[in-house]
């Protein structure tokens, strides 16, 4: 493009707050046909709240101790929100022992030389647990778009927090006007399968690639690059940093982490994933000037 369509191209951005950190990025957006958005955080406002703690044979009280517990340990959104919510109770947490974070899947520790998990499906398999008796009220949870976490404690589950993240106001939106200009839209998560899918039918989001480690989400976009698709990924967190630099375009919600923002071509200021479009076709109109 001349650079006097690029200045009004990053011009027009920043008035919305869409930063565009440079040309190349400006042109790479114009050429953009599939966008891939991360849910937990870009879709949904990445604040998740215990909606339902469900019991096998333990009181919930125990059950909330033995948890937060392991969770004040992490550093996850889901962890934060457990440990909230027992605090909430009145749950002080123990310190535990042997305590280790498992990325994509949970955390496991001593406390007091009970051996507790805390995390999916995957985790409890991993770890030998048997959930057997708390897979359907799971599936009924993820049904519903809730995020389920386990908890076993010595090898056997013993209960279910659900918790629900909601959407951002504008994600619907942004996806038909993403459908509208012709661009495929993908939902990338570390979540379960159901759980995505519900939140991705709300969306009217028919692609969904979920239960992908934090580290293989760059992989998931540089296999829609080798199909020949000119791939944005939309992304907050820390594990989104690859996606984001794999990506033909990388676009950082502004309120995300600051690994995301350094990593990404364009930072939306507002937070708003309707501004995914409003970036494509400011690219659109640039290019189309440079002809
Ligand atoms: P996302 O991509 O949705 O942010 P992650 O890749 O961080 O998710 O984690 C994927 C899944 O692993 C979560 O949905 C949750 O089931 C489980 N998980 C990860 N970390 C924790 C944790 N600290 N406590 C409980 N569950 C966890
Ligand atoms: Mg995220």
């Amino acid at each position: 493009a001349t650079p006097t369509a690029i200045m009004v191209g990053t011009g027009l951005g920043a008035q919305r707050g869409v930063l565009v950190k440079n040309a190349a990025a400006l042109e790479a957006s114009a050429r953009i046909d599939t966008v891939v958005m991360d849910k937990t955080g870009t879709l949904t406002k990445g604040e998740p709240e215990v909606i339902d703690v469900i019991v096998d044979g333990i009181d919930e009280a125990e059950l909330l101790t033995l948890v937060a517990s392991l969770e004040n340990e992490s550093e996850h959104p889901l962890a934060a929100a457990i440990v909230g919510y027992a605090a909430q109770r009145g749950v002080v947490p123990e310190r535990p022992t042997e305590f280790r974070n498992v990325p994509g899947h949970g955390t496991t520790a001593l406390v007091h030389d009970r051996r507790v998990v805390v995390g999916n499906r995957r985790l409890m398999d991993d770890e030998g647990v048997d959930a057997s008796s708390l897979v359907a009220r799971r599936d009924e949870l993820a049904a519903s778009g809730r995020t389920a976490v386990l908890v076993a404690v010595d090898g056997r589950g013993v209960g279910i927090i659900g918790l629900a993240d909601a959407v951002r106001g504008t994600s619907a939106a942004a996806v038909a006007a993403l459908h509208e200009m012709g661009v495929e839209v993908v939902m990338l998560s570390g979540d379960n399968l159901a759980t995505a899918r519900r939140i991705a039918g709300q969306l009217g989001i028919d692609t969904v690639l979920a239960e992908v480690l934090p580290g293989d989400k760059a992989a998931e976009v540089a296999r829609l690059q080798q199909a020949g698709r000119k791939v944005a990924m939309v992304g907050d967190g820390v594990n989104d940093a690859p996606a984001l630099a794999q990506a033909d375009l990388g676009i950082a919600i502004g309120a995300g982490t600051d690994v995301a923002i350094e990593t990404a071509d364009v930072v939306l200021m507002r937070s708003d994933p309707l501004d995914v479009p409003t970036a494509l076709r400011i690219g659109r109109g640039t290019l189309r000037k440079m002809r």
